[in-house]
């Protein structure tokens, strides 16, 4: 546990982000750590702790002995200033060490909207801000995540980049650094010794060395659920996140991600249900998430969410699937997952005439859609969300018309069940290096104002929601997304002029933008413009295995509007990243003779045992609010393996109450009230939850049983 800044972190908001402490956190001792790693994510914690990139890093790093990770994330506006007025560095949250006195300082690149924060946590880590500028002493600054396929822009911030899957070569990076530490090298020689590893790219080379990138040859979807740790502080997503699929072989032509990491690599479903159940148990959580580019498309989709459900059936986990292509939505997925009905379900067209879809290679139809849709709403849900783009290489005004008409269609289909809501969320297409539509021009802000303008009239009907996306941060991240080592100054000045968040509506100014792209003599609209074939581009030198040829055909049979099918189920199309007999697609139907639906059992009715108990807040508890308390002391008495009983309704929760609240920054205490369905040892249920509790000052002490009643009838 770190805070680092005593009571001054009352003066922040949600100052729980800060102080570390986490049930299931690995705080390992600094002094008997060989090699220290402190893993960055350039954005707010709430955001971070839900990146399962970081978390899988987190897990194998710290698994090996001899290496201490720990976490840090980008601070906001009122606690930066706080470092800085009180001269304080930003911290790992489990040491309280200050960044710059790790041997390594991982830093994710999700997205290009994110590049003034990695600048904000070198400075405020105290970690010279070019590579150039470093020396003995000062950390390695290492980069990597699905941001970095073109890293280009911000490149020189860093001493390497790892470009692909990070779970072996992280640790080959640690047995490097840690050599050449244990014989004094200097940093020249620490990064030869880099070069040699298979996916680590060093920008002070430029483009004399061609990269390719890092390829796992299958995935374990136990890596970051062996340990899980449980926030103290309510997340954007917070939940648990099991990785089922990585990769995606259908094609979208727009989708980086569904490029540059194939092969399709699927998990075995025993190991994802086994992962599931640990995290569950040992974390505590209400939800877990089955991500994937694609969940759908999982082969074994059916028989995973099946099982999960009937496991957890009394503890009322919700299931969610982030990503559902509508053509993969079965009619079982649709109907395990309206035991949970929780939020709305989202569905990622993205375009709405037959002809654009073809264009982008999106292989749905109307009919499915249509299909999928009804099945929804038929089970209970009664908002839809869906995604679409504009923007798209050959797209008219008549495919923009069409959104308005196909949503119109779906909020119709609705009606027939509810008073259906239906979200449609638009955003504009950024031509994307390493896809077939990396050469593509993309619009510029006056055409997204004129196209925004098509949708805001054609959608306009009582339970059509239209959430478009910022045009600013679009251009901006499209300018990014394809620029070159020409844009650094340009992150430097808006960061000096106050840039941070700028992947929030709230905080993005686009005005900033201008005048640092002014400042370097940038202009916009070169770099949204198309790029000729034979043109050399930013990321040429880093290879992520897909044949040119391939990603030009592609581009050719979009033109034309042709299909390509997806070849994990119709064969090889000829991509060029598969090296069998290691790499290629893995499809987890072969693992399914082995893996068996299990019934579950719901319990119901019965008696209800009601208990009473005082708990005390102290310590760095005390900057802990209110609702979140809740859920630690709910997660607490999870872990603990209290029978707990759970409200009635679609959303069940376990029957809690709590005194009244204790203020952020006091101490006290209180009591909660809890219903449970039997009877248990007081002395060892107080240990068991005291057990489970985050190790930041909360602490039950005293129990009161009540009678017990029997509430069959009413249940
Ligand atoms: S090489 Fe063939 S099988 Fe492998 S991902 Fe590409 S298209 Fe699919």
């Amino acid at each position: 546990m770190a805070n680092m800044l005593g009571d001054l972190l009352l003066s922040v908001r949600r100052p729980a982000r800060y102080i570390g402490g986490e049930f299931g956190a690995y705080a390992k001792p600094w002094n008997k750590a060989r090699l220290r790693w402190c893993l960055t994510f350039p954005d707010l914690y709430e955001i971070g702790m839900s990146n399962l990139g970081m978390a899988i890093l987190y897990s194998i790093l710290n698994e090996t002995d001899w290496i201490l990770a720990d976490r840090a994330f980008a601070p906001a506006r009122d606690m930066e200033r706080l470092l800085i007025s009180a001269d304080k560095s930003l911290y790992g949250l489990e040491s309280g060490r200050p960044l710059h006195e790790f041997d390594i300082v991982g830093i994710s690149i999700p997205h290009e909207l994110t590049y003034t924060n990695i600048l904000s946590i070198l400075k405020l880590g105290k970690i010279p801000l070019l590579a150039r500028e470093r020396r003995t002493g000062d950390p390695l600054v290492i980069g990597g995540g699905c941001g970095a396929f073109n890293p280009e822009p911000i490149a020189e911030l860093f001493d390497a980049i790892l470009i692909g899957d990070g779970e072996e070569a992280v640790v080959e990076i640690s047995e490097a650094v840690l050599a050449a530490k244990d014989s004094n090298k200097g940093r020249r020689e620490v990064l030869e010794a880099l070069s040699a590893i298979e996916g680590v790219y060093l920008p002070h080379e430029g483009k004399a060395r061609k990269v390719k990138k890092r390829t796992v040859k299958s995935i374990d979807p136990s890596t970051a659920l062996r340990h899980p740790i449980v926030p103290n502080i309510s997340l954007v997503h917070d939940r648990i996140a099991v990785e089922i699929q990585r990769g995606c072989t259908r094609g979208c032509r727009f989708c980086q991600a569904g490029m540059v990491y194939r092969p399709t690599r699927q998990a075995k479903p025993n190991e994802v249900v086994k992962a599931i159940c640990t995290a569950i148990s040992s974390g505590g959580f209400e939800e877990c998430a089955l991500l994937s580019l694609s969940a759908g498309d999982y082969t074994p989709i059916d028989s995973v969410i099946y099982n999960i459900d009937n496991k957890f059936r009394d503890m009322w986990v919700h299931i969610s699937i982030p990503s559902v292509r509508v053509e993969a939505m079965s009619e079982e997925v649709v109907r395990s997952l309206s035991r949970s009905l929780k939020g709305g379900f989202t569905l990622a067209p993205e375009a709405a005439t037959p002809y654009l879809r073809k264009v982008i290679n999106k292989g749905n139809t109307e009919e499915d859609l249509l299909a999928s849709v009804e099945r929804i709403f038929e089970a209970g849900w009664r908002r839809i969300k869906l995604y679409f783009m504009i923007g798209l290489p050959s797209e008219k005004d008549e495919d923009i018309e069409a959104i308005g008409v196909l949503s119109r269609h779906i909020l119709e289909i609705g009606r027939r069940f509810c008073r259906p809501e239906v979200v449609v969320n638009v955003s504009t297409f950024v031509p994307k290096p390493h896809t077939p539509f990396q050469w593509e021009a993309m619009i510029n802000m006056e055409e997204i104002v004129r196209r925004r303008r098509i949708l805001q009239n054609v959608i306009n009907k009582k339970g059509l929601i239209l959430k478009m996306h910022d045009p600013g941060m679009s251009v901006i991240e499209g300018v990014f997304a394809r620029g070159g080592r020409e844009l650094l100054p340009v992150v430097l000045k808006a960061h000096e002029m106050g840039a941070r968040f700028d992947g929030w509506d709230d905080e993005f100014d686009l005005e900033i933008w201008r005048r640092a792209l002014e400042a370097s003599d940038i202009s916009i609209e070169r770099h949204l413009n198309k790029r000729k074939e034979d043109e050399e581009l930013p990321w040429d030198h880093l290879f992520v295995d897909l044949d040119r040829k391939f990603l030009l055909m592609e581009r050719d049979k979009a033109m034309r509007g042709e299909e390509t099918h997806d070849c994990l189920r119709m064969g090889c199309v000829g991509c060029g990243v598969c090296r069998p007999p290691s790499i290629k697609p893995i499809c987890a139907d072969l693992d399914q003779k082995d893996h068996v639906r299990e019934a579950g059992t719901e319990k119901r009715g019965g008696k209800v045992f009601r208990y009473r108990f005082a708990f005390k807040k102290s310590g760095d508890a005390r900057f802990i609010g209110h609702l979140d308390l809740i859920n630690i002391l709910k997660r607490a008495m999870r872990r603990a393996g209290l029978p707990l009983r759970f409200t009635e309704g679609f959303n069940k929760r376990p029957r809690i109450s709590i005194s009244d609240p204790i203020a952020v920054g006091e101490e006290g205490t209180g009591w909660i009230e809890i219903e449970l369905t039997a009877e248990v040892d007081v002395g060892t249920a107080i240990e068991d939850i005291n057990r489970s509790l985050p190790p930041i000052g909360l602490k039950i002490y005293r129990w009161h049983e009540k009678e017990g009643s029997d509430v069959s009838r009413r249940s």
